[in-house]
This record gives C-alpha cells, structure tokens and sequence, in this order.
C-alpha cells in the first residue's frame, strides 16, 4: 500500500534506527545509502515513522 522507498529499502531497519535512535539527519543517512533521496528518507521519517508512534500511544 505504501509507496515509500524508505519502507522498501533492503535495509530499512538501519535507516530506522539511525533516524530515531540515533538521531541522524537524513542527509547523512542518503550519503551512506545508496538508491533513496534525501527527500524520500524525510518523508519516511514524518509519516511512516509518525504514524507507529501515533499507533502505539494510542
Ligand atoms: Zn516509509
């Protein structure tokens, strides 16, 4: 259903945990990633990110 390159990258789960755990920008996670725009890991980030968190305070 969703069409995010983030959420089909082989290594989605880094990205993750790089994003909120450790808090990196999406700059620095495109320039270790190869095939996903910085704009793509953003958009990740705000909505599909936001909504898990918004799922499980819920
Ligand atoms: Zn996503």
């Amino acid at each position: 259903m969703t069409r995010c390159k983030a959420c089909e990258h082989p290594d989605r789960a880094v990205i993750d945990r790089a994003l909120l755990g450790a808090g990196q920008s999406p700059r620095s996670i495109v320039r270790r990633y190869r095939g996903i725009s910085r704009l793509e890991v953003q958009r990740h980030r705000d909505e599909c990110l936001a909504q898990n968190e918004r799922k499980e305070t819920a």
